[in-house]
């Protein structure tokens, strides 16, 4: 049994079989990459994993858990997380200020509970910023401004925004899409050394072949909505029905 179970999910669009008899199992703490042609289905696949979409037919399990009909919010806190494409950060504040938000937001959920709270929590609270800046190698560019970074640091920071909130899976539709090389390989080693540190599972959609054979231990390849091949990466290359689907892209 993987952390995610996908099994026989289908989503329409109308009259558009956007996904159908989608089978897909992912392993804990590995990194399993989803590709195929453009419109085959990739990111509607994703969003019927974090609650943003219902498919028609079919079951979603997490962690043993059904996640369909939970909000992307009750997803989120039963651990799974998601870095859009562009990453969402505020470009007015420093790279710190930015990192405080997901952990005012962490502890004003059990902030309830207590009445009373010290002082020395705020502490605690910039000493966990640090360390996680420090863990995505960012602790020297804490007071830049965030606009003013490169592609690969604004993932790096984002990455490090949703890290604080310990997912058990992390899910990224084409992280490096629109990146030059220099930032797509700092996405790469970011998401390495991601992987190295921490029991995560990551499940990837990308369209660049070098981010994903550098990644991924399984691969599926979707094609029209429904998977096509599902294999290691020394398998996928190459593939008559990889290449098939390809063509004409
Ligand atoms: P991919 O991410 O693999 O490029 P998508 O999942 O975005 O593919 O799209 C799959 C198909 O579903 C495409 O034909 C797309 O036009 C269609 N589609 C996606 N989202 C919607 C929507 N909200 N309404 C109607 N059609 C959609
Ligand atoms: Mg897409």
């Amino acid at each position: 049994m993987g952390i995610l179970e996908v099994k026989d999910v289908g989503k329409r669009f109308g009259g558009l079989k956007a996904l159908s008899d989608v089978n897909l199992s992912v392993k804990e703490n590995s990194c399993h990459a989803i590709i195929g042609p453009n419109g085959a289905g990739k990111s509607t696949l994703l969003n019927c994993l974090v609650g943003k979409l219902i498919p028609d037919t079919g079951s979603v399990m997490f962690d043993g858990q059904s996640v369909l009909g939970r909000s992307p919010h009750e997803i989120n806190q039963m651990g799974i997380s998601r870095v859009f494409q562009t990453p969402e950060i505020f470009a007015d504040l420093t790279v710190f200020e930015n990192m405080m938000i997901p952990l005012f937001a962490k502890r004003d959920g059990a902030y309830r509970l207590h009445a009373y709270e010290s002082v020395s929590n705020e502490r605690a609270l910039i000493e966990e910023a640090e360390r996680m800046l420090d863990d995505v190698n960012m602790l020297d560019k804490r007071h830049m401004h965030s606009a003013s970074m490169s592609r690969g640091d604004k993932r790096r920071l984002e990455m490090a925004m949703c890290l604080v909130q310990n997912p058990k899976l992390l899910l990224l539709d084409e992280p490096t899409a629109g990146m030059a090389r220099a930032d797509t390989n700092n996405t790469i080693d970011l998401l390495k050394e991601i992987k190295a540190k921490r029991d995560i599972t990551i499940a990837i959609i990308e369209h660049d072949m070098h981010v994903v054979f550098s990644l991924a231990d399984r691969i599926t390849v979707l094609a029209q909505g429904t998977p096509l091949v599902e294999d290691a990466p020394e398998n996928i290359k190459g593939h008559p029905k990889v290449q098939e689907a390809y063509l004409g892209e």
